[in-house]
């Protein structure tokens, strides 16, 4: 590069945010241990650079949209596109009245992901060498398994993962209403176990529908099926009683996807809560905090697995040390399959973010999002 080009490059200023969001419904009724949903709402941010873009998105209300528009668009916008954390640092700053966890959160998250996204674009460097990768094959587990799914539709969806795309471990939710349905976690796990066979590890997600003892009870009645991952037994807020029940069962014991700061996630580390941390990048405040999160992590002696939304973790969980896995969320795998040319493909349980296309290597369908759009 002349030094023209590099000062043209470093120079580069955020010239614009733009925001809107697009709600899909699913396409079948889901439910998990303790909520249900028949649409996703995906909150997308296009940051600009004269006539480079970047793009950046979050899960979350369409309120998101209004905070970006709102309160961040015109705070990053002028700032280097060079410097990111600066970015995510004023974001933080800014959104202290109105609270960073939650939609706060998410929002930053969006607009983080946008602007190392247009980082790597105005370099043209993938995104995983902008961030220093340590791996190219980023392990994914898959992921759905939804309480409301009948016999057939959790088996078809188990198959094809285990067996026809040969990902190794996938993952089922259980604790069906609010742990009411135990006979029913239980046999929906034996037929897991059926379908995938002994060599896929199989994980369960209670997200939070337990009690203490009834999550270890649950555990024990099902050890001749070998849970390899038990996500949320009870609420992650509850530090001691996730202690506990990982002090009791054979199977990792994880939580971390209702992060939003740096201190929950030490606090939850702290109370040797977690076997594995989980971080969503799209709620901790993106792709600057997704990494120093995952530090805090490994000062534990933990690894961390990202939370649903594969493609917004890839590039950055390439170049996480200590990163043991991706959610390959079939809700989050079918909105970014539908909006975005550029998708990985998880055969054989990993996914390689792309080498020859700058940035996350993705691009948005705007056609095709736009029947979608509510915001
Ligand atoms: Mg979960």
């Amino acid at each position: 590069m002349s030094d023209t080009t590099i000062n043209a490059v470093t120079g580069a200023t955020i010239d614009s945010v733009e925001v809107s969001a697009y709600t899909v419904p699913t396409d079948a009724p889901e439910a998990d241990g303790t909520i249900s949903w028949d649409s996703t709402t995906m909150v997308v941010v296009r940051a600009r650079s004269g006539d480079v873009e970047g793009i950046g998105w979050t899960y979350g209300p369409t309120a998101c949209a209004t905070l970006i528009s709102d309160q961040i668009a015109g705070l990053v916008q002028g700032r280097s596109a060079m410097d990111v954390p600066g970015s995510s640092k004023a974001m933080i700053k800014a959104v202290r009245n109105a609270g960073r966890p939650g939609i706060a959160g998410y929002a930053i998250a969006a607009v983080d992901v946008a602007l190392w996204d247009l980082k790597a674009r105005l370099l043209d460097l993938p995104l995983h060498h902008l961030l220093g990768a340590v791996t190219t094959k980023v392990p994914v587990y898959g992921s759905g398994g939804f309480t409301t799914y009948d016999a057939r539709q959790l088996r078809e969806q188990l198959a094809k993962w285990a067996i026809e795309e040969r990902i190794p471990r996938v993952k089922i939710k259980i604790g069906q209403s609010w742990g009411t349905e135990t006979e029913r976690d239980l046999d929906r796990m034996a037929q897991a176990r059926a379908v995938i066979g002994d060599d896929t590890e199989l994980f369960v997600d209670a997200n939070g529908g337990y009690t203490r003892k009834q999550a270890i009870r649950v555990m024990a009645a099902a050890a001749d099926l070998d849970v390899r991952w038990f996500e949320e037994p009870v609420s992650s807020d509850h530090l001691e009683g996730l202690r506990e029940v990982r002090d009791a069962v054979a199977a990792d014991v994880t939580a971390g996807e209702y992060g939003y700061d740096l201190f929950y996630f030490r606090r939850m580390c702290a109370a040797g809560a977690v076997d594995c941390l989980q971080a969503d990048v799209s709620r901790c405040g993106g792709i600057t905090e997704f990494i120093r999160v995952a530090a805090v992590a490994a000062s534990f002696g933990l690894q961390i697995s990202g939370h649903c939304g594969p493609h917004l973790h890839a590039h950055v969980a390439a170049a996480i040390p200590n990163l043991r896995h991706l959610e390959w969320f079939h809700d989050h795998v079918r909105i970014e399959s539908m909006f975005f040319d550029g998708t990985l493909d998880p055969t054989g349980g990993t996914i390689t973010p792309n080498d020859e296309a700058p940035g996350n290597g993705l691009t948005l369908r705007v056609a095709d999002a736009e029947r979608y759009r509510v915001a």
